[in-house]
């Protein structure tokens, strides 16, 4: 998997195997005789999708950031999470006046986020939306030490149908994963038909998986 780092260097991570049968693939996170990179249309989405991740994420074949790099490869971009040092790319992005930036953090209360948060109206600027990747712990705590988010405007979605994600243990029930809260964000800026290109080939993605886990080939 692909993602930039503060120096913005490349470095490719390895994603776990999911059966001991095969090997895995680092783009798509499914193993090889199930890879699906080839599989769908590339998209570009008008909004910005920018995903802070803790360096474990990389390494999970459950990760779903990943998957959206793959389809919408232009308007998506990783950055990985270090508690020291800010990513340098992601707050000179912050900074630029083209882009109208939003965290999307779910929905949780307490006075300082509600103070912050605010429902999305389409501007002249480019939406650039920051998605922070991890479990619900490590994303919890990439939103409290990072001092670059605090400024910004929080959106937060409720998903009418709930999360079709169940390949993680302990996911918290309504908690959309990061692909699936993407696909919201897209909706609520008018992206239909791209949010839902985006869906099939989730869709695709956790089939693939469950296929997978028991070392077999998926049939299309
Ligand atoms: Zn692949």
């Amino acid at each position: 998997m692909r993602m930039i780092k503060g120096d913005k260097v490349d470095k490719i991570y390895k994603v776990k195997q999911i059966t001991s049968l095969y090997e895995s693939c680092n783009e798509c996170g499914l193993p090889i005789i199930n890879c699906i990179c080839n599989k769908t249309a590339r998209v570009r989405t008008t909004a910005k999708l920018w995903i802070l991740s803790s360096e474990r994420e990389f390494h999970r074949p459950s990760n779903t950031a990943r998957l959206l790099k793959l389809i919408n490869p232009d308007s998506t971009d990783i950055f990985l999470w270090e508690r020291t040092k800010g990513p340098e790319q992601l707050m000179e992005n912050i900074s630029k006046e083209k882009y109208n930036v939003f965290v999307v953090f779910p929905t949780e209360s307490n006075e300082e986020l509600d103070r912050r948060k605010v429902e999305f109206e389409p501007t002249d600027r480019i939406p650039a939306f920051i998605f922070l990747d991890g479990t619900w712990k490590e994303a919890r705590r990439i939103f409290r030490k990072s001092d670059y988010l605090k400024r910004l405007p929080i959106v937060s979605i409720e998903p009418n149908n709930g999360s079709n994600y169940d390949l993680r243990r302990g996911a918290a029930k309504g908690n959309l994963c990061t692909i699936e809260a993407a696909i919201e964000i897209l909706r609520m800026n008018g992206e239909i038909e791209t949010s839902q290109t985006i869906e099939n080939y989730f869709n695709l993605f956790i089939k693939s998986y469950k296929a997978g886990v028991s070392g077999h080939e998926i049939r299309s």
